[in-house]
This record gives structure tokens, sequence and C-alpha cells, in this order.
């Protein structure tokens, strides 16, 4: 029978600690695991979850195989819950906590180990927050807590607290390449490969989203549509992100996607700076420019507009506007 586990590679430190804790079962009531979006925490989480309950663990872990680690791995074990934020709304709705604390006072179902995975426990307000400290505080037996966050510096102080704090790093950039070579839609060229994995920053997750909005194409187009028709490479720039957009991430989630596009784009403009400067080789999307005697003072100009542009997207600018200004100041 083969692995039901994810078992993301990588975070050998994290692993190495939490092995530790599994071979001693000294577990803790509550674990916060905090680290980039996309890297593998949620995985790592239900890796953990399962080895408590395997009935045949090796070394400590879970063996992947079992009905316990199966059940697990898919997510149907009445024993380990996961919970995340509704996506339309901002925060962890204290209606939400309410049933995740009484879940966890409910009457264990099967013997052994009990876990409630939470994503997004950055999230938390004052009052669902509150709403969950007591139980934070003193989980029921065998009972344990993993909350999962990208921002520490989000969190509120009295969750961060009561939690094990389990630190994630991003993934090395040898790690990255291995786990995303076989993510399907990964661009061809090796710089193209390249370009997309620095502006991933070490998340698979983030390799994933960018693949499945095909950014790097939309970079390209876009810098390359540039010199016949600003306007018109705008349009098509909307058009593209809006495309397939689910409805409840609305303008954030268009926000969000652009971001991602710009991101490509800041990294091309780097590249061709380091060019410009005589430092290393042209980059992929500037082979496709027609004219590449930008001067590295032209660049820098553009990056910081770029820079400026973006802190008009996080303060809510329209992302139609934005593109059109994307458009006229990004040089060709
Ligand atoms: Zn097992």
């Amino acid at each position: 029978m083969e692995d039901s586990l994810k078992r993301p590679l990588g975070h050998g430190q994290v692993r190495a600690w939490l092995g530790s804790v599994l071979k001693s079962r000294r577990v803790s009531g509550s674990y916060l695991f905090v680290g980039p979006t996309g890297i593998g925490k949620q995985a790592l989480a239900v890796e953990f979850a399962a080895a408590l309950r395997c009935a045949s663990p090796v070394e400590g872990w879970a063996c992947g195989r079992c009905n316990e680690c199966v059940r697990v791995a898919h997510g149907v074990h009445p024993n380990v819950r996961r919970y995340a934020k509704p996506d339309d709304s901002r925060d962890l709705p204290v209606e939400l906590v309410r049933t995740i604390c009484d879940d966890a006072s409910l009457s264990r179902l099967e013997p052994g180990y009990r876990v409630a995975i939470i994503n997004d426990a950055d999230r938390f307000n004052e009052s669902s927050a509150n709403a969950f400290l007591k139980t934070l505080e003193e989980p029921p037996a065998q009972y344990v807590f993993i909350l999962l966050a990208a921002n520490s510096a989000q969190l509120l102080a009295t969750i961060l607290s009561r939690c094990q704090m389990v630190r994630f790093s991003p993934l090395s950039a040898a790690d990255l390449a291995r786990v995303v070579s076989g993510f399907e839609g990964m661009p061809a060229s090796p710089e193209e490969r390249e370009l997309l994995l620095r502006v991933a920053q070490g998340s698979p997750g983030r390799v994933a989203e960018m693949l499945a909005l095909n950014v790097p194409a939309l970079a390209g187009n876009f810098s390359s549509g540039l010199a016949a028709d600003p306007f018109r490479a705008a349009e098509q720039l909307v058009a593209a992100l809006s495309k397939d957009l689910p409805a409840e991430l609305g303008t954030e989630g268009l926000r969000e996607r652009l971001r991602d596009v710009m991101a490509v784009l800041s990294a091309d403009l780097r590249d061709r700076l380091m060019a410009a400067l005589g430092m290393h080789d042209v980059a992929p999307l500037a082979r496709r420019h027609s004219h590449e005697a930008t001067s590295a003072d032209a660049l820098v100009a553009a990056l910081n507009r770029l820079e400026a542009l973006r802190e008009r997207i996080d303060a809510n600018a329209n992302v139609k506007l934005a593109c059109d200004l994307l458009a006229l100041r990004y040089p060709v």
C-alpha cells in the first residue's frame, strides 16, 4: 500500500525537533507553527497528527499506511479535525472558534490523541481569541492544538503566549527546485524557472499559485506588449488577472494576483539592472525586449516607481488604474 501522507521536503530542524517530541511522547497541548504561506506547515501538522495516532510508527513518525494514518491523511479521521477561516471573512469568526471549543469538549470517539489543526491563527480577532483562551490554556487530556500562522507580527499576544512556537523557514533554493520540479506548467527555459523560484521566496505553494495563473507568461506578455501599445497591454493584463477569479476572493484576490505579476516584473527589472551594471547575463524576460539599452539609472527609477505603485495597491488602489500606471511606468 502506498504512503498516504504528503511529507513535505525540507524543514530538517523542525522535523528533528518534532521527531524528538514524538519519540519521548512528551507532547504539549498547543503548538504554533509560524512561517511563510505554502511551505508545508499544514502538511507537516497532518503528518505529526498522524504520528500521534499511528498504529505502527517508525521511529516515532507515522507509517502512512495503517488505517489511522490513511484516515488522518484524507481528513476524515473523527479525532483529527482541521479548521480554517471562511474565504469571505477577514478574521477567524467567533462562531467557528466556539465550534472548535465544543468539538474539543466532546468525549472522545476513539481512544488516543485528538488533534485540532487551526489555519489562519494570525486572524484571531479580540472576541474570537477571548472565546478560545480558556480551552487553549487547558486543553482536555491528550488533546493537541496545532495553530498555523503565516505572520507572527499579526498574532495576538494572548494566543502567542499560550503556545509552543515552532518556526518554519522558507525552503532552500535546492529543496524548492526539487519540490516544484514535477509541478505542471513549470516554464521550459531554465532562466524562466530560476526567475519564478526566486520570486516564490522558498514557498512551493506560491510557485503552484503563480503557475495556476500562469504568472510568468502574463508578466512576459505584458512586458513585451508595452512597446506597441501600453494601454492595450494594461487592458489585456486586467482581463487575464480577472479570468476565473472566484467571486468570494473579490477585489482583494485581483490585487493579490497583480502583486504576483509585479513581483515577477520587479525581479526582471533587478536582473536587467544587474546586466546594465555588467554584473551578470541578461535575464529571460528582458531578452524579449526590442531594445535593451535602458540605463542603470532609468532601471533604478523604474524599480522605485514599481515599489511606490505596490504600496498604492496595498492601500486599496483600483486595479484597472494600477495596471494603466504600471504600463506607463514600466520601462520598455
Ligand atoms: Zn500509521
